[in-house]
């Protein structure tokens, strides 16, 4: 069996509401291989947001087990949890959050400047990845002289610019028109096989999903493929 990237297990995550809790995901588990590329969907509300913030370690479960590349993430302390996300993950949000001060190039180059890559051979990756998701004209642009769809394809790029094992994306063409999305989609994809990257993917367009190969609902708090 080919290790999983990314496993979720017995996972469960509760909200305080007034005086009770409001359980949002009662048990979820799941495994996802290098280079697979697997759909989130269910209803607004249902927690893919929650999900992809545990399995993102940016949010804590209740319970539960969260393994990136093998790594035990519930047992890291502060500074090794933002190793494996630095070194092991990436995220595309469905606004993009780019630094608005900062060039096309600049945002693709800083996490690898984080990473403790050299200036310019961050800058020269950077401009690579951006030339292969067709904005090799676009580099030197700021995040507010680009379309939604650019700046969505530089998200791309600065969230696989470190290599990382594991892609979260959180409705990531959301904001765009249906052939944008396209777009951008067909780009991700591109980056995701080439990759390996293991990608989970939430999204509400049905066609998309449809794309990739598997889709696990949330439903009542658990995962369930269709
Ligand atoms: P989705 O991304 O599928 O729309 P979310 O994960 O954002 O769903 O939210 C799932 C449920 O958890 C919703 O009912 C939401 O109101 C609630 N929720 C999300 N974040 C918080 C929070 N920080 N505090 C309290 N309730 C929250
Ligand atoms: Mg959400």
């Amino acid at each position: 069996m080919s290790e999983a990237a990314l496993v979720l297990s017995g996972v469960r995550k509760s909200y305080r509401e007034g005086r009770g809790r409001l359980p949002v995901l009662t048990g979820v588990d799941c495994r996802v291989a290098p280079g697979e590329m697997v759909a989130l969907v269910g209803p607004s509300g249902s927690g893919k947001t929650t999900l992809l913030q545990i399995a993102g370690l940016l949010d804590q479960a209740d319970e539960g087990e969260v393994r990136i590349e093998g790594i035990d993430c519930a047992a890291l302390g502060d500074a090794a949890r933002t190793r494996v996300r630095r070194d092991r993950l990436g995220f595309v949000y469905q606004f993009h959050h780019l630094l608005a001060e900062f060039t096309a190039v600049e945002n693709v180059a800083l996490p690898q400047r984080i990473a403790g890559r050299g200036k310019a051979e961050a800058r020269a990756h950077a401009a690579a990845l951006l030339d292969r998701l067709g904005l090799k004209e676009r580099l030197r642009h700021r995040p507010g002289e680009l379309s939604g769809g650019e700046r969505q394809r530089v998200a791309i790029a600065r969230a696989v610019a470190n290599g990382p094992a594991v892609l979260l994306a959180d409705e990531p063409t959301g904001n765009l028109d249906h052939r944008t999305a396209d777009h951008v989609f067909g780009a991700l994809v591109d980056l995701v096989r080439d990759g390996r990257v293991a990608s989970l993917i939430a999204t509400h367009n049905t066609g998309l999903a449809a794309r990739m190969d598997r889709r696990l609902s949330l439903q009542d708090g658990v995962l369930v493929e269709e």
